[in-house]
């Protein structure tokens, strides 16, 4: 199992000089090893920022990340630096803007192998570049070629292997299908099932796309402005979804299999996450909220085995 946790924190701050990005609050949660957690919500829940936190792309401006019980900050700063960066690696939504145009891919693929001084002669480094790009469905020939002359979905398969070159055994994900066009995201999510399969990596894997969180997913955790409001396997949180905020969510899912339109459009608008409401933050927009909601915080408490913050799930309301 691996545990991710950002316990105390309430604001973070880019590496870049003060700027505030979404705040994150008491996040923490456990992957078993070799499956997939998704974090879901709407744009400014602050999924992605805890994948950046957890890479060390944004620094927190207050207490600590913690990955697999050490201090991501105080890693990143000390001799196990290599090593928690070779375990970890990052896919990002965008392969256009990841991928360095002026590079071969040969040379995109291999830079991790030479910054972690795990491949430093030629042979060797084509003979495992040539193997990457196989293990993501490419030609050991791509290697001569430069990002440019892929498609988008072959962009991100580069981006998956250049990913994998250090052996990690933990994948941050950030969106990185959204950019493609749908008839291709199934392609790389597949090859990413696949890879998880053979590999034993373990995913986080940040969406806001419920039908892809469907495909990829063991268990799946819904973020709302940077609180972790219900989590749950799979099954269950789609089955039985608990919390009003995750109910809305895969009420607004386009129904695939009737109209293709959505059935009920998600509610209201996302408050500024620096400012959030009081109480329960999700109460301005939850049919279910009452004067308890508006004035105390709902802790997030484990009901069998799914885990919820809501009052109203609390009190058997709903
Ligand atoms: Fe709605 Fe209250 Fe539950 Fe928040 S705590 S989700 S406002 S019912
Ligand atoms: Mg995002």
């Amino acid at each position: 199992t691996f545990d991710v946790s950002a316990p105390w924190l309430n604001r973070v701050i880019e590496r870049r000089p003060r700027q505030y990005v979404h705040a994150v609050d008491g996040v923490s949660f456990q992957i078993p090893r070799g499956t997939t957690l998704a974090l879901v919500g709407e744009s400014g829940c602050g999924k992605s920022t805890v994948a950046r936190l957890l890479v060390g792309l944004y620094t927190p401006s207050g207490g600590q990340v913690q990955f697999d019980g050490a201090d991501i900050a105080a890693t990143l700063a000390g001799p196990q630096a290599q090593t928690l960066r070779r375990r970890m690696q990052m896919i990002f939504q965008d392969p256009y803007a990841s991928l360095n145009p002026r590079w071969k891919v040969q040379d995109i693929v291999a830079e991790p192998l030479r910054e972690h001084g795990l491949v430093t002669d030629g042979p060797g480094l084509r003979a495992r570049v040539a193997e990457l790009l196989q293990s993501v469905g490419l030609s050991p020939a791509d290697a001569g070629k430069f990002p440019h002359q892929f498609s988008g979905g072959q962009r991100q398969r580069i981006s998956i292997a250049r990913a994998l070159a250090t052996q990690p055994e933990f994948l941050v994900c950030d969106e990185p299908t959204s950019a493609l066009d749908v008839s291709v995201q199934a392609q790389v999510l597949n090859i990413m099932k696949d890879l998880q399969r053979q590999r034993g990596l373990t995913y986080l894997f940040i969406s806001h796309n419920l039908a892809v969180v469907r495909h990829v997913a063991d268990q799946v955790g819904v973020m709302y402005l940077g609180r972790l409001v219900e989590q749950a396997d799979k099954r269950t949180l789609f089955a039985t979804p608990r919390h009003p905020y995750t109910r809305m969510l895969l009420d607004a899912i386009p129904d695939i299999h009737m109209t293709g339109r959505a059935r009920t459009p998600v509610r209201g608008e996302v408050p500024n996450p620096l400012n959030p409401p009081s109480g329960c933050s999700f109460h301005p927009r939850c049919p279910h909220a009452n004067a308890r909601c508006q004035q105390e915080r709902p802790a997030l408490l484990s009901l069998h085995g799914v885990r919820v913050a809501c009052h109203a799930v609390e009190e058997g309301r709903i």
